[in-house]
């Protein structure tokens, strides 16, 4: 249907031979078929804009690794932060709380409310075991009531008996009293929706939400919104305070640009979506999923794969190269000490290289967090080329001018030294065992 992020972006940026940093002017072009994609994935024109810029930001000057393609490259780049954006998976509905604990849905009318109140509450009985009662607090549409008395029966959860004649806030706060009564664990209220986001709506939540206090408010909105997804997400969260996300419908949108905008504006966690009309097509929010629909293609994942392997394998081999030849001088862990800080941190690179798991240990045994890391890096860049190439001939009066130069000690240069021969030694073992032994393994 729509022409793959990565197509349109080969054609641009295929002129670039696959090596050296992405300029600002790959990057402009890029981003023009990136912002096209968001906006046919229906992300909100107001995230769209700043999606690209913090997407320039990092793709400007980012190293291409001569495996893979520029286009790849950006493409990756703008996966990445799509999944960043979107947050954390398994972000589940907090009921952490004394039983019992209020769940208040709220969403316009027809966004899936009552279906995804029932929804939830089954989820909860069936999978956590949880007692659940239901009250729908819709008094202005006759039948919104019956409807939930209906599905309380199909998916046998309890539902507080109707009195004619209450309001909102009078049916919430006997709900909570019968619940409490009751022994319930979960008290879900299904809240009134307007066609449209109104003041009279946003003051009767605001009211029931002043009178039963709720754990977790969850906005549920449709995800065909559109371009709306964020006036909504952003009038309920300013007004009633929204502690989580459910999309409906998804089932029915290839293209997830409401996740995005709702996320963005929000920062709220997308807690659950909506994959069909049945009791039980409610399922846990995957960022990555999501981030494959708004790219427009399955084939993304494939080729985000393929292009970290890409960059894995890339440093491996080089690594694995020194490893075979014995080699190991400072030069090749201050370019290890890099790469750590590019592939996030000290779990990154190493936890993706099997076999490497042994030397992650040591260096953490060695105290190397972040911070260290770069206090690491300064002591290598004050010594001359030759104690990076021989460390051994590092006695007291070089460690000495090193540590005046990058402001450390000579106990911390000792540390490193030491960190740098058992790193040598292992290697030197690992290569030992050659073709046959962990290289091969650790080369997949
Ligand atoms: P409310 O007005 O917000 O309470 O909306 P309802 O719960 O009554 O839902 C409106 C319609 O959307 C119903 O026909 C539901 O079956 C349907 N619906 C709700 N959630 C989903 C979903 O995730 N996928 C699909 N395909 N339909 C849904």
């Amino acid at each position: 249907m729509f022409d793959s992020l990565q197509d349109r972006l080969g054609s641009i940026l295929n002129g670039l031979t696959g090596r050296g940093a992405l300029s600002e002017k790959d990057v402009s072009a890029a981003l023009r078929e990136v912002r096209r994609a968001l906006l046919e994935a229906d992300v909100a024109l107001e995230v769209v804009r700043e999606f690209t810029e913090r997407v320039r930001a990092k793709a400007v000057g980012a190293e291409v690794l001569k495996s893979i393609k520029p286009g790849q490259m950006v493409v990756k780049i703008v996966h990445d932060e799509l999944i960043e954006t979107l947050g954390s998976e398994g972000v589940s509905i907090d009921l952490n709380a004394p039983a019992p604990v209020t769940l208040m849905m709220v969403g316009l009318q027809g966004s899936g409310k009552t279906t995804t109140t029932g929804k939830i509450a089954k989820r909860l009985k069936d999978k956590q075991r949880k007692k659940v009662l239901m009250a729908s607090l819709d008094t202005r549409r006759p039948a919104a009531q019956e409807q939930l008395k209906v599905l309380g029966e199909q998916t046998q959860v309890d539902t507080l008996p109707i009195i004619a004649g209450q309001g909102p806030v009078e049916i919430a706060v006997r709900a909570e009293q019968a619940a409490r009564l009751g022994g319930y664990d979960v008290v879900i209220l299904d809240t009134a929706g307007r066609t449209h986001i109104d003041e009279p709506l946003m003051v009767e939540m605001a009211n029931i939400k002043v009178r039963t206090k709720p754990h977790e408010i969850l906005l549920v909105a449709d995800s065909l919104t559109g371009q709306d997804a964020v006036n909504l997400a952003r009038s309920f969260d300013e007004r009633v305070g929204v502690t989580g996300i459910v999309l409906t419908r998804v089932d029915g949108d290839g293209r997830g640009g409401a996740a995005l905008s709702m996320r963005a504006v929000t920062g709220k966690p997308i807690k659950l979506i909506g994959v069909g009309e049945k009791m039980d097509a409610l399922e846990d929010f995957h960022p990555s999923r999501i981030a494959d629909r708004i790219l427009g293609m399955g084939d993304i994942v494939s080729l985000v794969e393929k292009a970290a392997e890409n960059i894995d394998a890339e440093k491996a081999a080089a690594m694995a190269k020194k490893m075979q030849a014995g080699k190991f001088d400072l030069n090749d862990l201050a370019d290890q000490i890099r790469q750590m800080q590019t592939m996030g941190g000290m779990g990154g690179m190493m936890g993706l290289m099997p076999g490497m798991g042994k030397m992650k240990d040591q260096m953490a045994s060695a105290g190397l967090d972040d911070k260290m890391l770069k206090r690491q890096l300064a002591i290598i860049g004050s010594m001359t080329p030759k104690e990076r190439s021989q460390p051994d001939i590092l006695k007291h009066s070089r460690k000495k001018r090193i540590a005046a130069g990058s402001g450390t000690n000579s106990a911390e240069i000792n540390k490193l030294l030491k960190m740098h021969r058992q790193m040598a030694d292992l290697m030197k073992t690992m290569g030992k065992k050659g073709k046959g032994g962990m290289m091969k393994q650790m080369m997949g």
